[in-house]
């Protein structure tokens, strides 16, 4: 049984990423942190298109959490392989650094970039074994070019990209893609602070993003028809400039 783990799976664009993963016959692990009632949704959408899944409640950031119900849960299904991993959980924390709090920075920092180590390291274990596996990071538009109000989130995800590279050329040899995708303004919770009227005259398609279009690439990066890309970085932006 081949499965995918989307980490932030109950809302936004990691439940589109699931649906998506859902329709390429994979079986979905579900992580949230705290929204049983949302991922429960996510799980009856995937049981709407034909497949299943299981919801997998911890929080990306501690380490005891990941290692006692992800590592648990690998130990426990040894004759089922997790074969893509997205690390899409992540949160938005913005402030000026000059005020930004100690919380402000080291939460994001570690749900973001701790989250990917946690997780990544005890996941792409089972890959190398089965010398298969895809990983798709969800980073943004921010980590590559850097958006003021944003340091913690932006060099969050600027060191993902470069985790991304990095590990692409560990594992290439054994048959494992790593790759991220840059998102830009996408209609999730996470930017319903933010007005689409007072950006969009910034972005060439004239619009925010939809969490499916990311998922699109997403999902394509995790198939077998991008067998020959790895190390890259895929942006979804609707044509802003990076
Ligand atoms: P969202 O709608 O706010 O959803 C966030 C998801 O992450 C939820 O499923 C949430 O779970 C989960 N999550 C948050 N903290 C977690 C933790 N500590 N442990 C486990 N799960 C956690 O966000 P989104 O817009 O879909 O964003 C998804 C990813 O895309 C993020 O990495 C974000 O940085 C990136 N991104 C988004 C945009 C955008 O414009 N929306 C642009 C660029 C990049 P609960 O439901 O349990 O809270």
């Amino acid at each position: 049984m081949k499965y995918a783990l989307v980490t932030g799976g109950s809302r936004g664009i990691g439940r589109a990423v699931c649906l998506s993963l859902a329709e390429m016959g994979y079986k979905i692990l579900i992580n949230f942190q705290s929204n049983v009632q949302e991922a429960e949704k996510t799980l009856e959408l995937i049981r709407e298109k034909g497949s299943d899944g299981e919801l997998m409640q911890f929080n990306v950031s501690k380490k005891q959490e990941v290692e006692s119900v992800l590592g648990a849960w690998i130990e426990k299904n040894e004759d089922k392989t997790i074969e893509v991993l997205v690390n899409n959980a992540g949160i938005r924390k913005d402030n000026l650094l000059m005020w930004m709090t100690e919380d402000e920075w080291h939460n994001v920092l570690d749900i973001s970039l701790n989250g990917f180590y946690y997780i990544t390291r005890l996941v792409v274990k089972g890959m190398l074994v089965k010398k298969y596996g895809r990983i798709v990071n969800v980073v943004s538009l921010s980590g590559i070019k850097g958006m003021p109000g944003q340091t913690n989130y932006s060099a969050s995800k600027a060191a993902i990209i470069g985790a991304t590279k990095a590990l692409a050329q560990e594992v290439g040899r054994r048959g494992v893609t790593v790759n991220a995708v840059a998102p830009g303004f996408i209609v999730t919770d996470m930017t319903k602070d933010i007005n689409e009227k007072d950006f969009k005259s910034l972005i060439p398609l004239a619009r925010f993003g939809t969490a499916e279009e990311v998922a699109n690439v997403v999902s394509f990066l995790a198939s077998d028809k991008a067998s020959y890309i790895t190390g890259e970085v895929i942006s979804v932006n609707g044509g802003l400039y990076t």
